[in-house]
């Protein structure tokens, strides 16, 4: 178990820590919801970008709002917006992923939440040179937004500075999902969880410094920490229900990988620091592997999922799907299908807020590492 209360501390309680940053700084922050945002360019306009992500079992202040099949990643984002927990927000950026981002937008416009406001209408096909083009427009208009709506200049330098940051932090998570790959007791999953809520709302800077830190000293840690239990794959969209980690702990396995975009998603790819910024930025999703709301084959999900298997030695995955979460929910048929016919057991769990922790999730997964 290692010591990484600095992290769980932010993960426990993301607004403190974004107040105090605002009255240390005196800086903007602007929130996002979805890993398709270009935090690169926030950061380059001097702002701290904050992952809302807040999953409470009351939400109801957006009932007056929102339909009742909306998850409640979109729900409790706005219940939080509505009673002032977001307060310290300038703005918020909402990339056209699916629809409940999209009409969450509409309904933070409206309610006019924060003087900032940008949609960033990404393309739905990562896979063509017309949609790259496409897409570097949009980022550049995006770019501009920003300049005029903070009042900021981003120059290039800028840009390529913010690059080398996150390409910076992505690389030390890189290195922790390997730790916890190969040697799973060292670094917990539930552990790694913590990391990078925390990682999703902190100082790029700052957080370069901590994630060296903890890289160095689980590196020089010499232990003989073989684990022989059973290993897991999480996949998924947004996951914020640590217990799912934990429960596969307590129960003897051990999550190996994920495929959440509040997990390993969030860090794949590295944007070429050599290359025109913004152009270079849009490469990055393409290389990555895309989350459901967007498309790059009919196979690729399903590919990237055999593959994490072999990789990480895994002997089963998890799908976490939040309720009402339409791509992960349609993406999910394709994707067990093609588990099943080459041999890979899988399981379904549904969740819908911080409650998932129940007895009856632990008696599922257990139920599930038994046949494994
Ligand atoms: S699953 Fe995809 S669309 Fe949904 S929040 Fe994550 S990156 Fe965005
Ligand atoms: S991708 Fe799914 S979980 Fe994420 S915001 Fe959209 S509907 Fe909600």
């Amino acid at each position: 178990m290692q010591d990484i209360s600095f992290f769980k501390d932010i993960a426990d309680n993301p607004e403190a820590y974004a107040r105090k940053w605002k009255d240390e700084t005196r800086g903007r922050i602007i929130g996002h919801f979805c890993s398709y945002t270009p935090i690169e360019i926030v950061i380059a306009a001097g702002a701290l970008p904050f992952r809302v992500l807040s999953l409470r079992a009351d939400s109801s202040r957006a009932d007056a709002h929102l339909q009742s099949y909306c998850c409640n990643v979109v729900r409790s984002a706005l219940h939080d917006a509505l009673s002032g927990r977001l307060d310290f927000l300038d703005g918020a950026v909402f990339p056209h992923t699916c629809d409940s981002i999209q009409r969450l937008s509409d309904i933070w416009r409206i309610n006019n939440l924060q003087r900032f406001h940008a949609d960033v209408i990404l393309p739905v096909k990562l896979n063509s040179d017309s949609a790259r083009e496409y897409l570097v427009e949009v980022l550049a208009r995006f770019r501009n937004d920003l300049e005029r709506g903070l009042g900021v200049e981003i120059t290039a330098d800028k840009l390529r500075e913010a690059i080398d940051i996150c390409n910076r932090n992505r690389k030390s998570l890189g290195k922790l999902y390997r730790t916890m790959q190969n040697h799973p007791k060292r670094l917990r999953a539930s552990e790694l969880y913590q990391i990078n809520r925390a990682a999703m709302v902190m100082d790029g800077r700052r957080l370069a410094d901590k994630l060296d830190e903890l890289v160095s000293r689980l590196e020089s840690v010499d232990d003989d920490d073989d684990f022989s239990g059973k290993r897991i794959i999480l996949s998924g969209g947004v996951c914020h229900v640590p217990d799912i980690s934990r429960i596969i702990e307590k129960l003897g396995a051990a999550v190996v990988w994920d495929d959440f975009c509040t997990g390993a998603r969030y860090f794949q790819g590295f944007i070429d620091e050599k290359a025109e910024p913004i152009e270079a930025i849009a490469r990055r999703y393409f290389d990555r592997i895309v989350c459901p709301a967007k498309h790059a084959s009919l196979s690729s999900r399903g590919d990237y999922l055999v593959e994490a298997v072999k990789y990480t030695r895994a002997h089963g995955i998890v799908f976490v799907l939040q309720k009402f979460c339409d791509p992960h929910a349609f993406d999910y048929p394709y994707l067990r299908e093609r588990l099943v016919e080459i041999g890979i057991p899988s399981i379904l769990i549904e969740i819908e807020s911080q409650q998932a922790g129940s007895g009856q999730l632990e008696t599922r997964i257990e139920a599930f590492l038994e046949i494994l």
